[in-house]
């Protein structure tokens, strides 16, 4: 889908009484204009061309990457902005107040003259839950370059190296692959430290008989993959093998859920419950949407308020369950809810490897 689509979708989506939209979000802005600099608002209007704000540093990149909107070039994005809506005959301009400071709407304000503001909510936000063809191609190619990563770090599993080792080999064998970077700083945990959901990588070395937790994935035209295997080096002890067979089975049954019509914030208790079957209790929400930010809606957590599930929407499902000063185990894979069943884009083995 063009940008000017995106826009066009979000134009519809608006309240009634907005003449325009003013996204100031910069990774909404890069949605809606395909502007990638780290400065930019955007102001929709509902009639009329919409009009990308930078400053002086991104003005040819801007104009190349945005080539089919009007370009406007100042230090004061916002307020410039909605200084030119006002000037145009817009009398009602929708903010996303969720993402607007206290002192940059003192500014929108002071810059308003008549104009009034009114909240524009996640309108963006929920836009980007569906994926369109490039959307969807890119994190094919993301969770492809990840599965493949996860392979060639494997072979370099042995006795010795550290944590911090595997997350810089995970990142070399990712741009290896064609990534433009990770995702996120990959979660590398041995041993004990597996049992620590969002563990940083340490100087910690693999010993014989430690369960190792790699939580990684590539990033791709913007795009996050997002993935997570568990496997011991060495021979598994017995409660290693029982705790993965329980996560995979688990892990199974929700990816089995997740499908066009389910409520994320079912699945979500679903994966509570079988975790609790256990004797154990899940820590953490089962999943999240990916795409431009690698936490986005939907969220697949208690209290979730997220629509049902639609076709194209990709999501996480990633339970685990973690033993304090022992180890854990969490399998997590990046999925794609389709209209004829949900695919899982990362696909590395799911099953115990012992290495
Ligand atoms: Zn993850
Ligand atoms: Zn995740």
């Amino acid at each position: 889908m063009s940008t000017a689509k995106r826009r066009d979708a979000l134009v519809a989506a608006l309240p009634a009484d907005a003449d325009a939209v003013l996204i100031t979000k910069l990774i909404n802005v890069r949605y809606l204009t395909g502007f990638t600099g780290s400065n930019g608002a955007v102001l929709v209007p509902r009639d009329g061309d919409a009009v990308l704000a930078t400053d002086g540093r991104y003005r040819e990149q801007a104009a190349e990457e945005a080539p089919d909107l009007e370009l406007h070039i100042t230090r004061s994005l916002a307020t410039d902005l909605v200084k030119l809506a006002g000037s145009r005959g817009v009398r009602h301009v929708a903010i996303e107040r969720q993402h607007v400071t206290l002192s940059a709407y003192d500014a929108l304000v002071q810059a308003a003259g008549g104009l009034a503001f009114i909240d524009a909510g996640d309108s963006v936000e929920t836009l980007r839950t569906r994926k369109d063809d490039e959307e969807v191609a890119a994190l094919r190619t993301a969770c492809a370059i990840t599965d493949h990563a996860f392979a060639t770090v494997l072979q370099r599993l042995s006795a010795g190296v550290t944590e911090r080792d595997v997350a810089w080999a995970l990142l070399s064998a990712m741009r290896d692959g064609g990534a433009e970077g990770a995702a996120f700083d990959s979660i590398v945990a041995f041993g004990p430290n597996s049992a620590i959901p969002h563990h940083q990588p340490t100087d910690r070395p693999l010993e014989p008989g430690d369960l190792v937790k790699l939580d990684f994935g590539a990033q791709v035209s913007g795009y996050h993959a997002d993935m997570t295997r568990t496997v011991v080096l060495g021979t598994a002890a017995d409660w290693q093998r029982e705790l993965h067979a329980q996560v995979a089975e688990i892990q199974q049954r929700c990816r089995a859920a997740t499908v066009v019509g389910a409520t994320p914030v079912d699945l979500d208790q679903l994966a509570q419950r079988l975790v609790a079957d256990t004797g154990h209790a899940l820590v953490h929400g089962l999943g999240h949407g990916v795409g431009l930010e690698i936490h986005e809606q939907p969220f697949l957590v208690p209290g979730s308020s997220a629509a049902t599930l639609d076709d194209r929407i990709p999501v996480t499902v990633e339970p685990g369950i973690y033993l304090p000063g022992k180890g854990g185990v969490r399998i997590e894979d990046t999925v794609l809810v389709g209209a004829e069943g949900t695919e899982a884009l990362t696909s590395s083995p799911r099953e115990l490897v012992e290495i």
